[in-house]
């Protein structure tokens, strides 16, 4: 039986393995570090450890600490050398902290520090799988953050609220909490005047999207609802739930869980393990434009044949993560590129008996084949 409502997520036979993303701003206040408010988190995190739960904490607030110690300004925000050597200050504390308020519950924390191709190149993606696994099963809690003082600008989540959903993948964890400074997501500014909070969303369509209000961030973190919209996109296509939630509260969990307050965003379905991996990958090559007849075959499960194939974009290998376009400009999906991009540009339009004369070979059955693919 899936999920179907907040108060299963603390049902361990319903959801065995959860991710916990907590945001700077509930972390870091204007006197340093929140301890008292982290403290009741930490006991809440063994109460789900006791009921049997493995769980995974995705740690925000190295650059908001690392900041303050080094007297930075903007939070540390101002500048990408600000937010890495804020990070690397930090970071110290921060899983410091954290293993020491686990430890007084007997749990051992583990700190793993990930960038984005850490889970965007397959290989290593299946390496943090393997450590998380291994950590979990050997009753460790990890305690995941990104490595904000490696990563540039081009290689960084940026975000942890779409790191906490790309590790939940990873783990194959059944739900990430995002715990924020709101209740959840609501169908328009919360501040306006019938302001609602959505209780379930299955499914984040572009009408969800429009509902998401960037002035829901703290300017502490970096998040924002936009942010966890994409890691919701990202949890919904791996088969895994996301809550959003207001940790400010006393004892959050508990207030997601047993009164039910928060945003659940239910997966629509559930993509083998590869697909969803690669559908969760935010990095794309380059985009194949497809015609209308191109793109309502793949949503019934075809290969993308070059026949179809109206443009291409981008600089992409053979084997490269590339967007499937259609005439109206929507993404349809992600696939893997069977031909680099000049061979795609060059046998466009054209059938597989006059693909041959331009490549020099006999081509291949498609340009994206299905199991290469995933729908958006
Ligand atoms: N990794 C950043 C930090 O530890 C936080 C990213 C975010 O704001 O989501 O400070």
């Amino acid at each position: 039986m899936p999920v179907s409502r907040l108060s299963d997520l603390s049902d361990r036979a319903l959801a065995p393995r959860l991710v916990v993303k907590v945001g700077s701003a509930l972390l870091v206040g204007k006197q340093g570090v929140r301890r008292e408010w982290l403290t009741a988190l930490v006991a809440e995190i063994a109460e789900a450890r006791a009921r049997g739960q493995d769980v995974i904490v995705v740690s925000s607030g190295a650059i908001a600490l690392g900041a303050a110690t080094l007297g930075l300004d903007k939070g540390g925000r101002g500048s990408l050398a600000d937010a890495q050597a804020a990070a690397a200050v930090g970071q110290i504390a921060l899983s410091g902290l954290w293993a020491e308020l686990l430890g007084s519950h007997g749990l051992t924390a583990a700190q793993m520090l990930l960038t984005l191709d850490d889970l965007e190149d397959r290989r290593r993606y299946l390496n943090v799988t393997a450590t998380l696994t291994r950590l979990l099963d050997a009753g460790a809690v990890p305690v995941i953050n990104e490595n904000d003082s490696v990563a540039t600008q081009e290689i960084r989540f940026g975000d942890n609220d779409r790191l906490a959903a790309r590790v939940a993948q990873a783990a194959q964890a059944s739900a990430v909490l995002l715990l924020s400074d709101i209740d959840g997501l609501y169908d328009r500014h919360p501040k306006e005047p019938g302001a609602r909070m959505i209780p379930v969303v299955e499914g984040v369509t572009p009408e969800v999207h429009a509902m998401a209000s960037a002035e829901s961030n703290s300017g502490m973190g970096s998040g924002g609802m936009v942010s966890k919209l994409q890691a919701a996109e990202i949890a919904e296509l791996a088969g895994i739930c996301l809550v959003i939630g207001n940790g400010q509260h006393d004892r959050p969990v508990a207030r997601i869980m047993a009164q039910g307050i928060g945003t659940l965003f239910l997966p629509r379905r559930r993509a083998g393990a590869r697909k969803a991996w690669l559908g969760g990958r935010l990095r794309l090559k380059g985009s194949i434009h497809v015609d209308a007849g191109a793109a309502a075959a793949l949503l019934r499960g075809s290969s993308l044949l070059a026949k179809g194939v109206t443009g291409v974009e981008g600089h992409f290998e053979r084997g490269d993560p590339v967007a499937i376009v259609d005439a109206g400009a929507r993404v349809v999906a992600h696939g893997l590129s069977e031909y680099h991009a000049g061979e795609c540009d060059a046998i466009r339009g054209l059938h597989s008996s006059e693909q041959a004369e331009v490549l020099g070979y006999s081509p291949r059955s498609s340009v994206v084949h299905r199991d290469q693919l995933v729908l958006k």
